[in-house]
């Protein structure tokens, strides 16, 4: 987490967002990209090897995308909702 914004200047170093962000990224996209994979699996019936090359990067990288999201979401959630947190 950067300390300030980098458009405003808004203070974020008190800013604590825990697990959630990463709780909720894997519980999406698990499902997401389960549920994506058995259908893949169902519909082309690819070989095995195609899905160990095809998963790991789409996992690795819309992980990273949805983490920035979700962080970003619940930074902007709480600043909206519980603003005293970042006047400390
Ligand atoms: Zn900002």
């Amino acid at each position: 987490m950067a300390d300030t914004c980098a458009s405003c200047g808004l203070d974020l170093k008190s800013h604590e967002e825990g697990d959630g962000p990463a709780v909720l990224v894997i519980l999406l996209l698990g499902f997401l990209l389960v549920t994506l994979a058995l259908w893949v699996d169902a519909a082309f019936s690819p070989p095995w090897w195609v899905h160990l090359i095809v998963w790991p990067p789409v996992v690795g990288l819309s992980g990273l995308w949805m983490l920035r999201v979700a962080k970003a979401t619940l930074i902007a959630m709480q600043f909206r909702h519980r603003r005293h947190d970042f006047d400390a």
